[in-house]
């Protein structure tokens, strides 16, 4: 086992944060940081919060930093200036990209949130780095195209989502004897906010009721998805896609601890956990040190006060977005797609306080009913894209007719 202590001059992994400023990318500076002989901080990127991202540049030096709008990136660049910090700053989507291919990256760490993280994890398995994928909606909405791109690119592809981190962990790393070993797989789901509450009641909670959740601190939309459990579908997908696996061999189990992160159930009926406290960190670094095992900084667990580890069936009529996961893999390639638009347009409208949290479902399924993508529409990111922003419009719509 290499730790931290163990220097290996010359050898630092250069790693490029995509969404640094957000919960996961926060998180990974930490692990990044407690590991200074190992990792590098090549480059970060952040939407919003500039001020978080100037801090970063101010403490990590990057090479490069990008925002994005030229004007936020000028600004930036002279606010570093001032500091005698000598990183620069780059802007727009196709900053992402470069920085994701980057010759000099060695590692990219994909935690921006939503669709708008897709070309840059294309850039970047096709240029064959280590990718640790936070951002599962780049992979629900590439799907084969993503895959494809990996495999083309000689890159590896290591899950950060605790619960594909815990299967990947619980699996050999010859990846070639998954099939004839695995007899499915089993995602934990805490439940969030909401479990054991009456259906009927979910019209009249608000954004921060249903962010309040009991096991993690997440970002804003991922929180609001785990109160839905749409997360939960789409993590079905995303495992779908990761591991290739037949929708059937995917089951979801809640357990309220979040202590187990997921299960293998193997073909003689022995079950594989991974178990730890809920803290991305450990997961980050896993996806860092692999095949290794570095310190992630994260608490141990403590078995005196780990009174009980429970599992409950999800309720569909309190969860019942949870079902679209194997609606939409069964469906047409580029359903997964529009699946994903639709529910990060109407995550964002329930945000803004224009729609209740019970529409969600309703402009999801009415968006995925009333789109079946056209063959070939998952066959390029231009496509992907074409259709994302159709799924869009068409969700849009929806919630106008919907509007509180
Ligand atoms: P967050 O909202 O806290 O952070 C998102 C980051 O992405 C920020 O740095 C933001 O500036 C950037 N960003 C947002 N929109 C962007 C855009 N259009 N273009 C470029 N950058 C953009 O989100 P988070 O909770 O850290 O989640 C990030 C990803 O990781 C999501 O896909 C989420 O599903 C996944 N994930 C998060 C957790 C968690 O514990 N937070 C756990 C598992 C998976
Ligand atoms: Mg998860």
């Amino acid at each position: 086992m290499t730790t931290s202590s163990t220097p290996t001059p010359g050898t630092r992994q250069r790693v490029c944060v995509l969404g640094a400023t957000g919960s996961v990318g926060a998180a990974t500076l930490d692990v990044v940081a407690a590991h200074p002989h190992r990792f590098e901080v090549f480059a970060v990127t952040a939407h919003r919060r500039l001020d978080e991202l100037f801090v970063q540049c101010v403490r990590f030096r990057p090479r490069y930093a990008a925002v994005a709008s030229a004007a936020e990136a000028r600004l930036l660049a002279e606010r570093l200036r001032g500091a005698d910090v000598a990183t620069e700053v780059m802007s727009g989507a196709g900053a992402l990209c470069e920085l994701a291919a980057h010759p000099d990256v060695d590692a990219v760490m994909a935690a921006i949130v939503g669709a708008a993280g897709l070309a840059p994890c294309l850039a970047a398995a096709s240029a064959g780095k280590r990718l640790l994928l936070a951002n599962k909606e780049a992979l629900v909405v590439g799907g084969p195209l993503f895959v494809r791109a990996v495999a083309n690119g000689g890159a590896t592809l290591l899950p950060i989502d605790s619960e594909h981190s815990a299967i990947h962990q619980c699996l050999p790393l010859d990846r070639s004897t998954w099939p004839d070993r695995v007899a499915r797989i089993v995602l934990t789901a805490s439940g969030g906010p909401f479990r054991g509450r009456d259906p009927a009641t979910l019209a009249r909670v608000t954004p921060d009721e249903a962010c309040a959740h009991p096991n993690w601190v997440m970002g804003r939309k991922i929180s609001i998805d785990s109160a839905t459990m749409m997360n939960k579908a789409l993590e079905v997908i995303e495992a779908h896609f990761l591991f290739a696996l037949a929708p059937e061999q995917i089951e979801v189990v809640i357990h309220p601890q979040s202590i187990i992160h997921s299960m293998v159930v193997c073909r003689d009926q022995s079950v594989l956990a991974q178990l730890g406290t809920p803290d991305m960190r450990v997961p980050i670094a896993y996806g860092l040190g692999y095949p290794d095992r570095i310190a992630s900084g994260a608490d141990a667990l403590d078995w005196s006060t780990l009174a009980a580890l429970t599992f409950e069936p999800a309720d569909l009529r309190l969860y019942p977005g949870l079902g679209l996961a194997w609606d939409a893999l069964r469906a047409p390639p580029g359903s997964t797609a529009v699946l994903n638009a639709a529910n990060e347009e109407a995550v964002a409208a329930f945000l803004a306080g224009t729609v209740s949290f019970d529409r969600i479902h309703t402009v999801n399924c009415r968006t995925i009913e009333s789109l079946s993508p056209a063959p070939g529409a998952a066959d390029s990111l231009e496509s992907l894209l074409a259709l994302d922003h159709e799924a869009r419009g068409r969700a849009r719509e929806f919630l106008k007719a919907l509007a509180q």
